[in-house]
């Protein structure tokens, strides 16, 4: 059991933020920093598996450190990706409960990644056998394809997933994988015509046309050449350590693998094609007449294609008069991405805390969860509402467009009544109107006294806060296991730990209030049976060998070490410790 030296190692920090002492923002950050400088990416806030970036290959993930997580105590060894992705298949293969795994971070921080070491290791761990295997074949291939589609380079992320992407996996009785089906949200599709300065459209225009054969290309009618199509944005078409041919060759391979039929990947291609040059058609305005504008195809006559503005639509509101301001390239679909992580971010905070009540519920008695009850109320974590209005929630207002984002922090209040969306920020008060949720919102800049007005078609807000409410029931119904990404520099370099950027992400993913509610009561929690097997030493009466059942075991063991009562509670399985020092306390008598 080496869990508690990893996870009280000085030297590379501890493993388990709730054993900080003393615990502040600063102890916090220089924790992850001393770990991240020793390459130990990974860090515990009780289960909840905070991990760093560390951009770059970490010989962490091989098939012996499968084998090493493999059936162990989540707390047995240091702390690991694998350790979490293994106690929540145990979890639901040996005790039935659907789990899901929430994963959070801001771009660039390691999201993907984090997912398809955690998709790798169940497929190393469940079933074997021809038809299971093929089943996690196509699970772990269905990355790339994805990938292909839905990510591009942007200024944050060479490998930016412009798509929220749920994946459900289905189990049978025993534990092995019987299909899965993959749900994406809000796929960025304005990158497909505008990118923003310094990123790239959707990976596979560009692995189309470096990694495609010549005769391919022939039969597509494309040029090798991106500076022939206007979607391919030039100043940025290659990217370092992205092999965009080699790309397209694994794309094609894992679509077979997904099971495209030869014809269909030719029908994807001839897609892809075809929006190149869609691209490339240049229209030329023409008189207006009917009311209506009327556009022509610049170097074909004939074709001929006819725009209807009905400018009366964007009707007015409340009476006021408004400028008219498209904001810049994709800030909507950006807002909304947004809106669904301070959603996710709720959850997170209102399930951790559930969980912490249920496992007080369960294991120890009623009057200490009162009492502790009473402590996360003065929390204030009990009401997520509360949480938010009272901490905030840092995010980025996007749609400010010149301001500093990254360091806008801002205010949400929901109010009952109205059900209305009040944002709030020293000078600006964002508004969403609660009947045309995202399609039509204001934002009032009292400083400049102008009113920007975002359109949207209604039926993206609509059908988007649908598909978040299913989600959102969807991942209620099951037991949740968290991973929080953190990037450590903004540079996408190996060895750079700032502070600064670090700092702000722990804030916003509220890390120091979840380790805050961890230790509000019982800060650390552990099975019997490895806590006797750790500690027997320290006693004659528990040494060599304890007869009786583990948890007498380790009553006689700290009554013998003369532990005050009010540090311990024995739970039905557990034991729980108030205090860290008292594991400290433990740790040196061991070294003794
Ligand atoms: P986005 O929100 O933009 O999709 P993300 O959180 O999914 O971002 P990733 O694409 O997973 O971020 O990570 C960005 C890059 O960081 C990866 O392409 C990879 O180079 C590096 N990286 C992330 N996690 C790890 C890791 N555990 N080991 C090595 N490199 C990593
Ligand atoms: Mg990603």
């Amino acid at each position: 059991m080496e869990v508690k030296t990893s996870l009280l190692d000085n030297m590379i920090g501890v493993g388990d933020m709730v054993l900080i002492e003393p615990l502040s923002e600063d102890t916090f950050i220089e924790n992850l920093k001393k770990r991240f400088d020793h390459n130990e990416i990974y860090t515990y806030i009780g289960s909840v598996v905070i991990s760093m970036n560390p951009y770059k290959s970490l010989p962490i993930y091989t098939a012996e450190k499968v084998e090493e997580y493999r059936n162990r105590n989540f707390y047995e060894l240091s702390p690991h990706i694998y350790a979490l992705a293994d106690e929540a298949y145990r979890s639901l293969r040996d005790q039935d409960k659907d789990q899901c795994i929430l994963i959070t971070g801001e771009s660039g921080a390691g999201k993907t990644e984090a997912s398809k070491f955690v998709m790798s290791y169940v497929a190393a761990v469940c079933g074997k056998g021809q038809e299971v295997n093929k089943v996690k074949e196509q699970l772990l291939q269905s990355n790339p394809v994805l990938e292909a589609f839905g990510n591009a380079k942007t200024v944050r992320n060479d490998n930016s997933s412009r798509f929220g992407k749920y994946m459900d996996i289905e189990f049978d009785f025993k534990g092995d994988p019987l299909g899965g089906v993959i749900s994406n949200y809000l796929l960025e599709k304005s990158r497909v015509v505008k990118q923003p300065r310094g990123e790239r459209n959707f990976h596979i225009f560009y692995q189309l046309l470096s990694g495609a054969s010549d005769d391919t290309l022939k039969k597509l009618k494309l040029d090798r050449d991106f500076s022939k199509y206007n979607y391919l944005s030039l100043d940025s078409a290659t990217v370092n350590g992205l092999d965009d041919a080699a790309s397209f060759r694994t794309v094609r391979n894992a679509m077979q693998i997904v099971g495209f039929m030869e014809d269909e990947v030719q029908s994807v291609l001839e897609l892809v094609a075809a929006v190149l040059k869609l691209g490339n058609i240049e229209f030329k305005p023409e008189s207006r007449c009917n009311g209506f504008d009327e556009s022509r195809i610049k170097d074909k006559n004939g074709e001929f294609c006819s725009v209807h503005f009905n400018y009366h639509s964007y009707h007015l509101f409340h009476g006021f008069s408004f400028i008219f301001l498209f904001l810049q390239d994709n800030s909507f679909e950006q807002f909304i991405i947004n809106y669904c992580n301070e959603k996710l971010q709720q959850i997170f905070i209102e399930l951790t805390l559930r969980e912490e009540q249920e496992e007080y519920i369960r294991e120890v008695s009623n009057s200490q969860y009162m009492k502790t009850n009473r402590k996360w109320s003065s929390l204030n974590v009990c009401n997520s509402n509360k949480f938010i209005a009272r901490y905030g929630v840092c995010s980025k207002l996007v749609f400010s467009s010149k301001q500093s984002l990254s360091t806008i922090c801002f205010l949400l209040s929901i109010l009952p009544l109205s059900r209305c969306l009040l944002i709030h920020l020293s000078t600006i008060l964002v508004y969403i109107c609660p009947l045309h949720v995202f399609c039509c919102l204001t934002v009032y800049h009292s400083l400049l006294n102008v009113v920007y007005v975002v359109m949207a078609p209604p039926t993206a807000g609509f059908q988007f806060r649908a598909s978040v409410g299913t989600l959102m029931k969807n991942l209620l119904t099951k037991n949740p296991n968290y991973i929080r990404c953190i990037k450590p520099n903004d540079k996408k370099a190996a060895h750079i730990f700032t502070d600064s950027l670090v700092c702000h992400q722990a804030r916003y993913l509220g890390l120091m209030e979840n380790v805050r509610v961890r230790r509000a009561g019982y800060a650390f929690r552990q099975p019997y049976e490895p806590c006797l097997e750790r500690y027997k030493m320290l006693c004659k009466q528990t040494w060599p060998h304890w007869k009786g059942p583990a948890r007498e075991g380790v009553e006689v063991l700290l009554k013998n070490l003369q532990v005050p009562a009010e540090e311990f509670a024995f739970g039905r399985s557990k034991i729980f410790i108030r205090n860290p020092r008292m594991l400290f306390f433990l740790e040196e008598k061991r070294r003794q």
